[in-house]
C-alpha cells in the first residue's frame, strides 16, 4: 500500500514536470535554439529563431496558455469545494487557549464592507491574572458575516488571483486580495481600537459625573 502510495507520487510528480516544461515551452525552445545557434554559427543567437516560422510559436504559446488557464480553473475549483471552518482568532495563542472555555458575541463590526462578530472569553480571569485592558483580550470570528442578510460569507479563490468572498443566500459578493483570516487581524486590530475609544469616552463622562 505505501509501495502504491510512493509510486502515484512518483508520476504525480513526473507529470507536474512535463506539465511545467509544456507551460515553458515557448521560453525553452527561444533559449535552446538561441544557444545551439550561438554555437553553431558563430555568435548569431538569433539565426535559427529566425528560421522557426511564426505558426509554430503561435502553437507553443497557445499550448503555454491554454495549460496555464486549465491549472488556475482547476486550483479554484478545488477551492470551490473546501469545507469552511468556524473559529476565532486572536494574535494571543494564550487568549486563543482560554477561548476553549467558551466565548459570547461582544460586538458586530463593520470593516471593508463586511460584518465581523468580535467575540469576549467567558472566563474573565485571564484579564486578572495578567493585567491587560479588557478590549485586548477579543477575539474576532471567521467567517464573517454577509452585510445585506447576515449570512456566513464563504471564501474561495478568484481566477485572475486574490479571493472571492460570497454569500450564498442573496449572493452578495466581494473580491479581495486577503484571504479571511488576514483580513480579520486587521478588523480585529480596528475593533479594539474603536471599543478601546469607546470606553475611555465613557470613562471620561463617568469623571465628570462623579
Ligand atoms: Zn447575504
Amino acid at each position: 500500500m505505501v509501495k502504491l502510495e510512493k509510486s502515484l507520487h512518483i508520476v504525480e510528480k513526473i507529470t507536474q514536470i512535463i506539465i511545467n516544461l509544456f507551460i515553458l515551452a515557448p521560453l525553452i525552445t527561444f533559449f535552446l535554439a538561441g544557444l545551439g545557434s550561438y554555437l553553431a554559427n558563430g555568435g548569431d543567437f538569433f539565426l535559427w529563431i529566425a528560421a522557426i516560422p511564426v505558426y509554430v510559436w503561435i502553437i507553443l504559446i497557445i499550448i503555454s496558455i491554454s495549460i496555464l488557464i486549465f491549472k488556475r480553473k482547476q486550483e479554484v475549483d478545488i477551492s470551490k469545494h473546501d469545507l469552511q471552518e468556524r473559529y476565532s482568532y486572536s494574535p494571543d495563542t494564550e487568549i486563543l487557549c482560554q477561548a476553549e472555555y467558551g466565548t459570547y458575541t461582544a460586538a458586530n463590526v463593520p470593516y471593508d464592507g463586511i460584518l465581523w462578530h468580535i467575540k469576549a472569553l467567558n472566563n474573565p480571569s485571564l484579564e486578572m491574572l495578567r493585567g491587560i485592558d479588557k478590549y485586548d483580550s477579543l477575539l474576532i470570528e471567521i467567517p464573517p458575516k454577509c452585510p445585506v442578510c447576515k449570512s456566513d460569507l464563504f471564501e474561495r479563490l478568484s481566477f485572475w488571483g486574490g479571493f472571492l468572498w460570497e454569500c450564498k443566500r442573496c449572493r452578495f459578493k466581494k473580491r479581495t486580495s486577503l484571504p479571511f483570516l488576514i483580513a480579520a487581524s486587521h478588523a480585529l486590530a480596528v475593533a479594539k481600537s474603536k471599543i478601546r475609544d469607546d470606553l475611555e469616552k465613557k470613562d471620561k463622562k463617568h469623571l465628570k459625573v462623579g
